[in-house]
């Protein structure tokens, strides 16, 4: 089963997704961790140059086309061959953040955002999506305080508390209107009651 962590700056993702990883290997499950943008050898080059910075004078949806160029082959090369072989594959960032990110920066025709995801995806969908949701004052100050004084910032870590705020409801509307498929997870909680909640969903939803 594929199952993707999606969610604003400093929500806490990655440790999450370490330790339901952790979690489901526990339970006797096989279980694999990947991240986007990344997750194969190739899409982990587009990654560094995504993130870089250095292509600040490319336009949205060309940098949307990359965005998407990295998430099919990190599909083809990681993703397809893991759920074929029935091992768990967990996603730090999916499709979902496609919409919310270059949805919010605004400037995309929602119809090329939409067509992209069928190219991109086609019927592959995750099985359960996990929303961490926090209030996005407290993500940014967690992700700064995260992130040493000379760490180069996340990309849109600089973006002014309304963006942020309108990313945290964009990724909100996304599990609303697909509520089979995503939960919300209160992720201002302490951290083991934020991975017990995790937990319970994929307990209900995925194993039987
Ligand atoms: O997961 P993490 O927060 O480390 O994401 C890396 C960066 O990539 C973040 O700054 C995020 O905003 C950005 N990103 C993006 N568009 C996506 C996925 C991630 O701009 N579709």
């Amino acid at each position: 089963a594929l199952i993707t962590l999606e969610g604003g700056e400093g929500v806490g993702k990655s440790t999450q997704l370490r330790l339901i990883v952790d979690q489901l290997r526990r339970a006797g499950f096989e279980a694999i961790a990947t991240r986007e943008p990344g997750g194969s050898p190739g899409a982990e080059i587009l990654r560094q140059t995504l993130l870089s910075g250095v292509l600040k004078p490319l336009g949205s949806a060309a940098e949307a086309l990359l965005f998407a160029a990295a998430r099919i082959d990190h599909i083809d090369v990681t993703i397809e061959p893991a759920l074929a072989a029935g091992v768990f594959v967990v996603s730090d960032r999916f499709s979902d953040s496609t919409r919310a990110y270059q949805g919010a920066l605004g400037s995309l025709d929602p119809r090329f955002l939409r067509a992209l995801e069928r190219i991109t995806l086609g019927s592959l969908r995750p099985d359960l999506t996990l929303v961490l949701d926090l209030p996005a004052q407290t993500g940014l100050a967690r992700a700064a305080r995260r992130r040493g004084p000379e760490e180069a910032s996340d990309r849109f870590e600089g973006e002014s508390l309304r963006f942020h705020e309108s990313l945290r409801a964009a990724f909100l509307e996304i599990a609303t209107a697909e509520p089979e498929r995503c939960v919300v997870i209160d992720a201002g909680q302490p951290e083991a009651a934020v991975t017990r909640a995790i937990w319970d969903a994929i307990s209900l939803r995925l194993l039987k």
